[in-house]
């Protein structure tokens, strides 16, 4: 028997994080848009709702709510700003790869303030050389004594310039088919981050690159086993990174209808509403087809990671499914909205913006199809 109803206590923590959203983000977002940088105040409010300790064990300071609570969350608040959710859920596909490779003692010295949000995280895996295909990383290390030394730069990390433990992917230096995983503090001499993004959509959002130039890291850095690198990344983007986006593009398909609605009941011609017009109702009917499909989607996989099973193939297909609908549901909004659809006074051109950076975020449509296509045949 399946039961596709959330629990009392789910729907009170929707609640919860509906007020966050609404209450102390959504006053951010027209500054967030007009300078593209990252309100701390934002941060801070996050932090203090416990949003950055829902996946965290309660034994290193976390909620420990599942995977569940946080696609709720992160709908929640990509309603009201995508750029928000987007940094939240990369602060959590930071800390992951800690949470799921992690030896205690990293788990001690890391997750109680990630979980505090004292600490901010980020995963930096993707590279000039094409993020789909990691394998063509340039990025070196080598041992040297007890430490390692990294070298090389990573670009499109979200959070660049605000996160304060990053996760390297890295191949050895002597052997280009060997790559591991390693956690780098800011502070770590020859660690820096240099180019800051302006991105067409998601503004408020840091990303940008990371400069590791005999970036010298101890051997306790080193994440899960040398030489499964590919693995714990791939782990971390495969769900978590995934399922992060599932919930930016619900939370924008939200917002996209309930515009869509507002706009529609309020824009009055030939003497009526136009949402009388069956055209106009035809579009929010498809908006809503795949808001629900998109839901039944995301909630499934989400259900099957709290069961402690892989869920990265389920991820793919509501990643693909979510982010193109959200696309598909920004450009509706903008139409039913006539000429005011290309003002940006009008919310439904920042979510045209936003829904075009949701795409190639971990892992283009393209590449979902890849891993959906190797599912359906294997
Ligand atoms: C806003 C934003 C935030 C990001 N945050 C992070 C982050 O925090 N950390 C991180 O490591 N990375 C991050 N990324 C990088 C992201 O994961 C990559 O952009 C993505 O994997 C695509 O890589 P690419 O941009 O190099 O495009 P490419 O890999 O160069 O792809 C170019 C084109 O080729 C297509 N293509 C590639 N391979 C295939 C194939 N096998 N079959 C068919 N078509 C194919 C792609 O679909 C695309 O259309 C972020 C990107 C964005 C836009």
């Amino acid at each position: 028997m399946i039961d596709f109803t959330f629990t009392e206590e789910q729907e009170m923590f929707r609640k919860a994080a509906r007020e966050v959203a609404e209450n102390q983000i959504a006053p951010h977002v027209a500054e967030m848009e007009k300078t593209g940088k990252v309100s701390m105040e934002v941060v801070k409010a996050l932090g203090e709702a416990e949003m950055m300790a829902l996946t965290i064990p309660e034994a290193y300071g976390g909620l420990e709510l599942g995977y569940t609570a946080r696609l709720i969350a992160l709908e929640e608040i990509a309603r009201v700003s995508v750029a928000t959710a987007m940094m939240l859920q990369v602060f959590a596909l930071g800390i992951e790869p800690i949470v799921k490779f992690g030896n205690d003692e990293q788990k001690e010295k890391y997750l109680p303030g990630l979980a505090a949000g004292e600490r901010l995280a980020t995963v930096g895996v993707t590279e000039a050389t094409g993020g789909s295909d990691p394998t063509a990383a340039r990025t070196t290390y080598k041992k040297d004594g007890n430490d390692y030394i990294i070298n090389g730069r990573k670009c499109f990390i979200t959070n660049s310039h605000i996160a304060d433990t990053i996760t390297v992917l890295a191949k050895d230096e002597e052997n280009p088919k060997v790559f591991s995983t390693f956690i780098v503090e800011k502070e770590t001499e020859g660690f820096k981050p240099t180019h800051e993004e302006h991105k067409v959509g998601m503004r408020g959002c840091n990303t940008g690159e990371l400069s590791l130039e005999n970036c010298r890291v101890p051997a306790g850095s080193l994440l899960g086993v040398e030489g499964k690198g590919l693995a714990v990344a791939m782990a971390a983007i495969g769900d978590v990174g995934r399922g992060g986006m599932v919930g930016c593009a619900l939370g924008l398909q939200t917002a996209c209808l309930e515009a869509a609605i507002k706009f529609a009941n309020e824009r009055v011609l030939y003497g009526k509403p136009i949402m009388k017009l069956q055209t106009i109702q035809n579009k929010i009917a498809e908006m809503k087809v795949d808001l629900e499909a998109g839901r039944l989607l995301g909630y499934r996989a989400a259900a099957i990671q709290d069961s402690g099973k892989r869920s990265s193939n389920e991820f793919s297909v509501a990643k693909y499914f979510t982010t193109e609908a959200a696309q598909k549901a920004a450009k509706m909004a903008a139409d039913i909205h006539g000429g005011y659809g290309c003002m940006e006074e009008f919310a439904v051109t920042r979510y045209l913006r936003d829904s075009f950076v949701l795409g190639p975020s971990a892992g283009t449509s393209d590449i979902m199809k890849v891993i959906i296509a190797r599912w359906a045949i294997s």
